[in-house]
């Protein structure tokens, strides 16, 4: 190894911080930022993963605080829910945490199959420690099927069915039959002016397990089907009354040929009346009752509709 001729000793005895001992010497304090000085530079820090995303611009500025979000502290909603486990110290164990709505009858059946049938294949295990574990669940809607195991010795049974079945709607041949309890919310919903999202929103508040937005949907228009189907056969057979008390009156009517009678109709719109000579409205239904007996039965229905093609008129 040559001595290389580039390299020089560096000399630390040299120069105003050289390394030899100063007496009295004290070293110079740095100088406190102002104020001023903060604000020329952005602060790094890291912030909570809400208030990130809140002050995070895609093209200026994607990571506020320079640095990756801490995870976001709990919701207000969170935070009642753990200070009333706190409180409570329920220890759910393996159990659903939740509430929910089952056919009690049903319910009771499963329980004595259980306890049945757990005396049969485990006869060692004495004392059983019910539990309704989360992963024996299935959801239907609003409804479920369950499983019940022993918390001692694992034995289980289900899932089975906790809720009545409803028949099949029309149109519908495959596939488990509905439920009964989410075709009563889905002829309920047809009675009253929300729609599947308020529906969800409503049931949402309560904590209540709700059927996903699609599976509501396909129910109220299956349900709103038959409705219309429904209404339709009552009109006819209103109509066939009808026809068939003016022939007994003795008036001449015949098969196929429309009959004269007398009737009345009121429209109704989707928004309320004006004063004036038009009506402005995007839909109108206009029923008709026949005058000529005293039951005065509903014969006719004509329903307009500019938000949709489909036009229904009996
Ligand atoms: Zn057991």
């Amino acid at each position: 190894m040559g001595k290389n001729p580039w390299r020089r000793k560096r000399r630390r005895d040299k120069g105003p911080h050289s390394g030899r001992f100063k007496q009295n010497n004290t070293q110079q304090k740095k100088r406190l930022l102002t104020e001023e000085d903060e604000g020329q530079f952005e602060k790094i820090c890291r912030l909570k993963k809400d208030v990130w995303g809140r002050a995070r611009e895609e093209d200026v500025n994607p990571t506020p605080g320079r640095l990756r979000p801490l995870p976001a502290g709990p919701t207000e909603l969170e935070k009642l829910k753990l200070e009333s486990s706190d409180n409570g110290n329920i220890d759910v164990g393996e159990n659903i945490p939740d509430h929910r709505s089952f056919s009690v009858p049903l319910l009771m059946t499963l329980m004595n199959d259980f306890s049945d049938r757990h005396a049969q294949e485990s006869p060692t295990c004495l004392k059983p420690v019910f539990v309704m574990p989360k992963d024996g669940e299935r959801a239907r809607g609003f409804v479920f099927q369950e499983t019940v195991k022993c918390g001692k010795c694992g034995y289980r049974l289900g899932p089975v069915k906790l809720y009545e079945e409803s028949e099949r709607l029309p149109g519908k041949t495959r596939g488990p039959k509905p439920a009964k309890k989410n075709v009563q919310f889905a002829v309920a919903l047809t009675k009253i002016g929300i729609g599947i999202t308020a529906a969800k929103t409503l049931m949402s508040g309560m904590d209540a397990h709700a059927p996903s937005l699609s599976a509501m949907h396909h129910l109220n228009t299956a349900v709103c089907d038959s409705l219309e189907g429904i209404l339709q056969k009552s009109l006819a057979e209103n109509r066939g009354k009808y026809r068939h008390a003016m022939e007994l009156r003795g008036k001449l009517v015949e098969k196929g040929k429309p009959l004269a009678g007398t009737g009345a109709g009121d429209g109704c719109y989707n928004n309320p009346s004006f004063y004036g000579v038009s009506q402005r409205a995007t839909q109108a239904a206009l029923p008709v009752i026949e005058t000529g007996t005293q039951d005065q039965m509903m014969i006719g229905f004509g329903f307009a509709n500019k938000l949709c093609k489909n036009e229904v008129t009996e």
